[in-house]
């Protein structure tokens, strides 16, 4: 057990506690609690990066940010929204017309599929409509539970699940929240260590932390809020 001390980054409240290896039961609760009161200090304007007008946009991006940057996907949709601005136009579309619209956004031909099948799945279920209802949604072509989570949390303000994607993957490792490396279970580690109404912020907080410091190949750990409790710690 380790007391290390270190200037605060802007903004970021210090609670001075222990950093454990392994953190467990009540001492895991705590770390989790320091962990989110930081996030929170350092990135009070964190939020979904994917620019949306309605839930229907926000479904379609979300099926576009697989394995693409959302700076990408932004480039991509205007256009994308502009010529198929509902369910209705995207699920009567001819696949070679979307296919060109999101080939920047990589893999277009299965995601111009995603796209129209999920469009198709909202006309004949929903009437067009996007539900909000986790089962509806990841009952539609292309639409798993990290995309239905990502929309339940951001377009209806439902926290019904925690959005895990590789920043929130490594992070949870990092910071010893979790060893699990599948999403799943590691959904299902972080649930109960954080209030129900912070887990969508929560993802859009680690994703922000994993951008900007925590980086996947050379963390900053010498510029980290997160240092002296963090267990993965190289400083
Ligand atoms: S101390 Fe290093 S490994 Fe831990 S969260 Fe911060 S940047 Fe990541």
């Amino acid at each position: 057990m380790t007391e290390r001390r270190k200037a605060a980054p802007l903004g970021a409240a210090r609670t001075r506690v222990p950093r454990i290896r392994r953190p467990r039961g009540a001492a895991l609760r705590i770390h989790a609690h320091v962990v989110l009161d930081r996030l929170l200090a350092a990135y009070p304007g964190a939020h979904c990066a994917l620019d949306f007008g309605n839930a229907f946009e926000l479904l379609c991006a979300t099926i576009l940010s697989a394995q693409c940057t959302d700076k990408r996907v932004n480039i991509v949709t205007p256009a994308l929204f502009t010529r198929y601005p509902d369910a209705a136009s995207l699920s009567a579309a001819n696949p070679e017309d979307v296919e060109d619209l999101v080939r920047s956004a990589g893999f277009f031909r299965s995601k111009t599929k995603s796209l129209i099948g999920m469009a198709t799945g909202l006309v004949e279920r929903h009437g067009g409509a996007v539900p909000a209802d986790m089962d509806a949604l990841t009952a539609l072509p292309g639409v798993g539970r990290k995309t239905a989570s990502v929309i339940l949390g951001n377009a209806f303000g439902r926290n019904d699940g925690i959005v895990v994607d590789t920043h929130v993957t490594r992070l949870s490792n990092r910071l010893a929240l979790t060893s699990q490396s599948d999403p799943v279970k590691i959904e299902r580690a972080l649930m109960p260590l954080f209030p129900q109404e912070r887990w969508t912020l929560l993802s859009h907080l680690l994703i922000e932390h994993g951008r900007q410091v925590c980086l996947a190949r050379a963390p900053r750990c010498g510029d980290c809020m997160l240092s002296d409790v963090c267990p993965s710690a190289r400083c």
